[in-house]
């Protein structure tokens, strides 16, 4: 029985320190472990159904996971021990896209929070919350969440608590962009993570930093925090979809930096690995980075090929992001009631220093308050689910324009008019039109003039930052929302944008000719209130002069003699 004891615990702690990092190896040790399942405790029973869960989501198989968990969850009753079921629920459903299901297991894995004691136990029903609103992109509310992770860290050096809170707290801003990544923030989350003895986080942290670098265009800098980082991972997570981010960022540096060959190197590799492991997200952005690098080779059939992939992908990637942020956005501006949500924050924030209480004296009556405070929330989760129930009927509203990828005039918008609520940043239009482009259509025809279209924009797109707005407003007519630059940047932008349309080569089309474009642009400074209607207006007037004045040229709206730079 010692002996028994001895090999599952083994084996055990093998398949559980593998699971999410190395899954083949997780595999392994538990197919080991079915074989003992006879002598298996109950408890020990419980330990393995978990893991092997799991690692059915690891390996895709979410349907599987989900029927496992739930012929089982009936006869679990204890509050900490039911969580971990439920993690395993709400990570599933996310996976297949249910938010609705994985949002009523959240629910329930959240009215839990007062009844559980043991911080880990806790963590597991924090975390399992966070990755679901992450993955419906409501980043706010997952910062919240990695705060209180990181709450339960208490005295104790070197924390799992303090790790984990740490590197949600780096994932999330990493991936919301909107500020820069704090490097004390990285530092720190790779110091707990040290600490805690967990490598493997403490890579995951160090790999976004250095992607980081080169998505703001310090090439040199994040090639070389990189490269010892790949290594890093051959040894401790081969197959890592961060593994997979790392190459593709470090293929687009080389790029960069013009060394192709090196480019290839790390471009194809995250390639394959993306396409073998069907991570979409991953997939459609190398794919877009192997067109560059062919292109950058002068393989223009090549080129065109991963060029097309990245079409199909971006349109799966796009319908899914639209429904997600369609969705969360619902929630935030269907209910213009401010006070209602007011309330739901403080009822929150309550809810925090209730439960730090508890800790602290346990009073009972206490637990009380905080479980009426919990419903509070709980509806709070019911609306999510009845909006999100709705989503299909926002999808058509929310289309991307299906020929060239980018917002259609609705979504663009309902995107610009939000960005013009905020009269604390400086936004800029840029209108565009194409020139003689029913000489285009009328000369080589209609297909060519799609294909010129789609062209232009992606032509456009690669002198974007992530968070500037662009749509096709109709026709051979488009539009950009830029906020915060200085008038200045927005005309040598558009200077850029001008210069990618004439340089295009359209050898691929079947036909050589030039295209070109003419752009007007107008800008309200920070404190006025102008509405998008009116600057539209005026970045048609400077466009209609830039059209007047022999075309393809920039043209800036001056108020007084609608003038041209
Ligand atoms: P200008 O320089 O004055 O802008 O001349 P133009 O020829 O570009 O402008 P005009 O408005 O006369 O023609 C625009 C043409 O764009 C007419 C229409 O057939 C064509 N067009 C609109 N939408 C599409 C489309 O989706 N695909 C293609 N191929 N052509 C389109
Ligand atoms: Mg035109
Ligand atoms: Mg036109």
């Amino acid at each position: 029985m010692a002996a028994e004891q001895d090999t599952f615990e083994t084996l055990f702690s093998e398949a559980r320190n593998s699971l999410g990092t190395s899954p083949k190896k997780a595999d392994a040790a538990l197919e080991k472990l079915k074989a003992l399942q006879p002598t298996f405790t109950p408890e020990q029973n419980e330990k393995y159904q978990l893991s092997y869960a799991h690692s059915l989501g690891d390996r895709g198989r979410n349907e599987e996971r989900i029927a496992l968990v739930n012929s089982l969850i009936a006869q679990v009753k204890t509050p900490g021990r039911r969580a971990s079921y439920l993690y395993e629920l709400i990570d599933g459903y996310t996976a297949l896209g249910r938010y609705e299901k994985a949002l009523q297991a959240m629910n329930e894995s959240i009215l839990l929070l007062p009844a559980i004691e043991k911080p880990s136990q806790k963590i597991v029903v924090l975390q399992g919350a966070l990755n679901l609103l992450r993955s419906l992109h409501a980043y706010d509310e997952t910062m919240d969440l990695a705060e209180r992770i990181y709450a339960l860290r208490g005295d104790i050096v070197g924390s799992y608590a303090a790790c984990v809170g740490l590197a949600n707290k780096v994932e999330i801003s990493f991936e919301r962009g909107k500020e820069p990544l704090a490097d004390s923030l990285v530092q720190d989350a790779v110091k707990a993570c040290d600490a805690n003895k967990n490598p493997f986080f403490a890579l995951i942290i160090k790999s976004l930093a250095a992607i980081y670098l080169i998505d703001t265009g310090n090439y040199a800098r994040g090639i070389t925090a990189s490269l010892p980082l790949t290594q890093e991972f051959v040894v401790l997570s081969p197959d890592s979809d961060y593994a997979v981010q790392l190459d593709e960022a470090l293929a687009r540096a080389y790029l960069k930096t013009g060394n192709t060959q090196r480019a290839e190197h790390f471009g194809l590799r995250a390639y394959q690995r993306a396409q073998s492991g069907r991570l979409l997200l991953l997939h459609e952005k190398t794919s877009e980075t192997m067109a560059a690098i062919k292109h950058a080779q002068g393989q223009l059939e090549a080129a065109i090929s991963y060029y097309d992939t990245n079409l199909t992908l971006k349109k799966k990637v796009l319908d899914d992001q639209v429904i997600k942020s369609l969705a969360y956005q619902r929630v935030k501006f269907e209910t213009q009631d401010k006070a209602n949500q007011l309330a739901l924050l403080e009822q929150k924030n309550q809810n925090l220093r209730m439960e730090k209480t508890l800790q602290e004296h346990r009073y009972e009556n206490l637990i009380l308050l905080v479980t009426l405070g919990l419903i509070v929330l709980t509806s709070m989760g019911a609306w999510l689910v009845r909006t999100l129930r709705r989503m299909d009927a926002f999808r058509h509203s929310a289309q991307v324009d299906g020929l060239t990828q980018v917002s259609n005039r609705a979504y663009f918008t309902a995107c610009v008019q939000q960005a013009f609520k905020d009269e604390r940043h400086t936004q800029s239009l840029v209108l565009l039109d194409m020139d003689f482009f029913k000489h285009i259509n009328d000369s080589y025809g209609h297909a060519t003039g799609d294909w010129v279209l789609k062209a232009i924009c992606e032509a456009i797109k690669t002198h974007l930052r992530k968070t500037d707005l662009f749509g096709r407003l109709g026709g051979e007519e488009f539009a950009l929302c830029l906020t915060d630059l200085t008038p200045e940047e927005v005309l040598t932008l558009a200077e850029r944008c001008r210069v990618a349309v004439l340089s295009i080569d359209t050898r691929p089309s079947g036909f050589e000719f030039t295209i070109a474009a003419s752009f007007g642009i107008a800008t309200r400074a920070v404190g006025e209130s102008s509405r998008y209607e009116d600057l539209l207006a005026a970045a048609d007037k400077a466009l209609y002069v830039s059209k007047n004045t022999g075309r393809n040229r920039v043209s800036v709206y001056q108020p007084s003699n609608a003038g041209e730079t």
